[in-house]
């Protein structure tokens, strides 16, 4: 059973971003207006989120731990299933049996906090602390008991660029939310609360400012706002294509073709225009495949909202065309 979960794990948790994201994920649930990533060695050897959130209780804090599902993990086809759900409800279940895990958290209208530290699922202690208000999470020796996985992690560039792609997707979404991300003592990026415009610019640099275009739309089936880049500074790499629906970072083969068809005969060759296109749609119009990679949707009314999106990016590139 103890093996089977270290497995189960180490198949939701690939790697330090996996890990970045759910704790940040779970700051920002927690309603916090400032969340900090403190990472070393690319979050090989730690992964801190410190948040101004609710907090805990002593008892959710250790309850927080607990698999929420009550079937063990047994067969291969659980371990499929546990996989492509994602996991909900199983994050720091996961983490914990795969790392070394502290925890200090309190609650804004309590004077005293709770500290836990838990390594492989076993619970070292827990004592009464002395806490800011909120949470921290840190994580410290990713996949100390599965060298394997811990043997196939990249690079440190590689596993670094990993976690800041999964805190751009975080960041670019939660605009009112001051971010911090320092990496080996030094701080990449700080992010004040502001709006969506200006935290792209902060995100990617000051020069990004003139290449954004504006969209904003309103339809029967959907709300369309963002920003699209000017063709002529589209780039040959890929890097900034964010497509956003209900506040989740999304991908949509589909609906990237559309945008693409938004901008035919306007780019050079091999070149990719940047966008950042948010989505607010009924909850019941779409369908959320959540994999702990890849976060596919499906939409009901996809072709609709394939002219919509195509007709308004057009549109919009073509009143900025002079
Ligand atoms: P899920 O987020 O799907 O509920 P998790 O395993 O990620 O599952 O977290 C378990 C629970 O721990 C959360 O439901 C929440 O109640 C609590 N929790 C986790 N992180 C925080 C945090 N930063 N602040 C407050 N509560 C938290
Ligand atoms: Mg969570």
């Amino acid at each position: 059973d103890h093996v089977a979960n270290q497995i189960a794990a180490g198949e939701v948790v690939q790697r330090p971003a996996s890990v970045v994201k759910e704790l940040i994920e779970n700051s920002v649930d927690a309603g916090a207006t400032e969340i900090k990533l403190i990472l070393k060695e690319a979050g090989k050897t730690l992964i801190q989120v410190i948040d101004n959130g609710k907090g805990m209780s002593d008892v959710d804090a250790r309850m927080s731990f607990e698999r929420h599902a009550t079937s063990k993990i047994s067969k291969a086809e659980d371990l499929f299933a546990l996989s492509t759900k994602g996991f909900r409800g199983e994050a720091l279940a996961s983490i914990a049996a795969i790392a070394h895990v502290e925890l200090k958290t309190r609650q804004h209208d309590v004077e005293l906090g709770t500290h836990i530290v838990i390594e492989g699922t076993k619970l070292v202690s827990q004592e009464v602390a002395v806490t800011p208000a909120g949470t921290s999470f840190s994580v410290k020796n990713l996949f100390f008991n599965i060298p394997a996985r811990r043997n196939f992690l990249k690079s440190d560039n590689v596993e670094l660029r990993n976690i800041i792609d999964e805190f751009e997707r975080i960041v670019l979404v939660h605009h009112n939310i001051h971010f911090s991300l320092i990496h080996n003592g030094s701080e990449v990026f700080n992010l004040l609360p502001t709006n969506a415009r200006q935290r792209i610019v902060n995100v990617f640099g000051t020069r990004t400012n003139e290449k954004l275009v504006p969209i904003k739309e309103n339809t029967e089936i959907v709300e369309v706002t963002g920003f699209v880049g000017k063709p002529e500074f589209a780039k040959k790499s890929r890097g900034e294509q964010f497509f956003f629906v209900n506040d989740r970072f999304v991908k949509s083969g589909y609906l990237h073709h559309a945008i693409m068809a938004a901008y035919e005969g306007l780019l050079k060759e091999g070149t990719h225009p940047s966008y950042f296109i948010y989505f607010n749609v009924p909850p019941d119009s779409i369908d959320i495949n959540i994999h702990p990679t890849k976060t596919e949707v499906k939409f009901d009314d996809e072709q609709a909202l394939y002219s919509i999106l195509r007709s308004i990016i057009k549109h919009s590139l073509g009143q900025f065309n002079v």
